[in-house]
């Protein structure tokens, strides 16, 4: 079954709670309240009643044949009544009255009391004329003559009104409260939800076009507050990433423009006329080339994408640095002669917690910039070392550095510095390894070498507890 408030709004729910609280809350008081002052009256105002009872049954006496005495007198059948006795009436057990012993006459009364109701206690006022109250104490009263019952009676005092009047008030008050209790709750919740309709407002109206635009955070620093901050801070996030996206895309397209602008001029100049075949052969040969270049950049930029993306899965296993190195060293040494190049290692023993699949590309994109931006015949220097809680990789090259005003900017996309163009890199090489290096948890560092070169680095957090004993 469909519950009939689901739908309805926080608001309405908040105000249901809040009166269904107080309305029992309220109720338990007033019922608390008016248990506490009956019982406080009560005591008091019966005590005459009992008092009285003890007197008569001290002097009052029934026979088995069902006389009467009265301090040990025969008491007539119309009992008469002295100022100090008190004021009582004997039924028998035919519920007949046996005696009504008090002050009034016929003529001042309205009615007479029913007989009690035979064999239990009951307390309860009753009026014999409209300016006598009594309050009446009836209870079962055994006899030689047989189960009888008697009536105390006594002038109600008006004290006893007291506990009417309190019932009264709780009853009339108790549903004034619960209805103050709704209205208030309702306009108290939708005066706090309210600047949630101003954030739900405003978040709807919040598109990919304008996300620049903030919700409105309420002072003070309430849940809503932090609530609408939070939110702000995702939206700053969001709209960073797509500011970064766009300049992706722009970027990417402006890369890819000029191989496919060059390789569509290359085919339109090679058709113009007719060639030889060794022209024509020229001529596919650059269209290749430049094919070729097209799809390194496209394999690049995928790599930086999944890099970047997190579409790369990270699976940590203890590896000795030194020995990665060596090995990448060794890898790349046949270009590095190619290029007349040296590779010279040093490497102290140093184990790390990472993820060699990405580790290797993020080195490898080091030696391979380092061989690519360094004169022939001079020596790339890599080193292992551990210290400090890290381990350390550095590659060491003789190149031209990198000028202090730009090396900033080196991990950004397509980022090239002066004079770096004609190495035909695409940029994106220390893109992808600060990529890599972020998701290995480590980072990348970049120093100038003396007495020219760089030196660029991987850190990475040390093995420590199972690295020190190996
Ligand atoms: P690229 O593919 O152009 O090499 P990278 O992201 O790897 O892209 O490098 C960005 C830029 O940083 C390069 O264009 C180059 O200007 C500079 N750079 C990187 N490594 C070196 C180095 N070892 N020596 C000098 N400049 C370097």
């Amino acid at each position: 079954m469909k519950a009939w408030w689901k739908p309805r709004t926080l608001r309405f729910r908040l105000a249901l709670w809040y009166a269904l609280g107080g309305t029992v809350l309220m109720a338990a008081f007033s019922a608390t309240l008016y248990l506490f002052v009956a019982q406080r009256l009560a005591a008091p105002l019966n005590q005459p009643l009992r008092a009285d009872l003890a007197i008569i049954q001290a002097r009052l006496r029934v026979e088995p044949a069902g006389s009467i005495s009265w301090d040990g007198r025969a008491m007539p059948a119309a009992a008469r009544w002295e100022t100090s006795d008190p004021w009582f009436e004997l039924w028998d057990e035919q519920g007949r009255l046996v005696r009504r012993c008090w002050p009034f006459t016929e003529d001042r009364l309205d009615r007479v009391p029913a007989a009690p109701t035979r064999g239990s206690d009951t307390l309860s006022v009753f009026s014999i004329a409209a300016d006598i109250p009594l309050r009446v104490y009836s209870t079962p009263y055994p006899t030689p003559a047989g189960p009888w019952m008697i009536r105390v009676m006594r002038i109600h005092e008006p004290a006893a009104d007291a506990l009417a009047a309190l019932l009264a008030i709780i009853l009339f008050a108790l549903p004034v409260v619960v209805a103050l209790l709704v209205a208030g709750g309702y306009l108290i919740t939708r005066r706090w939800l309210r600047p949630l309709e101003r954030m739900t407002r405003q978040a709807e109206s919040i598109t990919a076009e304008n996300l620049g635009q903030r919700l409105p955070e309420s002072g003070g620093g309430d849940e809503l507050g932090r609530l609408a901050a939070t939110f702000n801070r995702t939206l700053g996030r969001l709209e960073d990433s797509f500011r970064t996206l766009d300049q992706f895309v722009a970027d990417a397209s402006h890369e890819l423009r000029t191989p496919l602008t060059t390789l569509r001029s290359v085919g339109e100049v090679g058709l113009r006329r007719g060639r030889t075949v060794e022209e024509y052969r020229e001529i596919i040969g650059s269209m290749l080339e430049e094919a070729q270049r097209l799809h390194r950049l496209v394999e690049r930029l995928l790599e930086l994408a999944s890099a970047e993306g997190g579409g790369k899965q990270v699976h940590r296993e203890p590896v000795q640095l030194d020995q990665l190195a060596a090995a990448c060293v060794q890898e790349l040494g046949l270009l590095a002669e190619h290029k007349q190049q040296q590779l010279s290692l040093t490497a102290a023993p140093c184990r790390v917690q990472t993820d060699p699949v990405l580790l290797w590309p993020a080195l490898q994109n080091l030696i391979d910039n380092a061989m690519k931006y360094s004169p022939a015949g001079t020596t790339i220097r890599i080193a292992v070392a551990a210290g400090a809680g890290e381990c350390r990789v550095s590659v060491t090259d003789a190149g031209p550095g990198i000028p202090a005003g730009q090396r900033a900017r080196l991990a950004d996309r397509f980022y090239r510095a002066e004079g770096a163009r004609a190495g035909g890199g695409f940029g994106l090489g220390l893109a992808i390894t600060q990529a890599y290096m972020r998701a290995l948890g480590g980072r990348i560092d970049y120093a100038p070498a003396e007495p020219t070169g760089s030196c660029f680095s991987l850190i990475l957090p040390a093995d420590r507890p199972r690295g020190e004993g190996s």
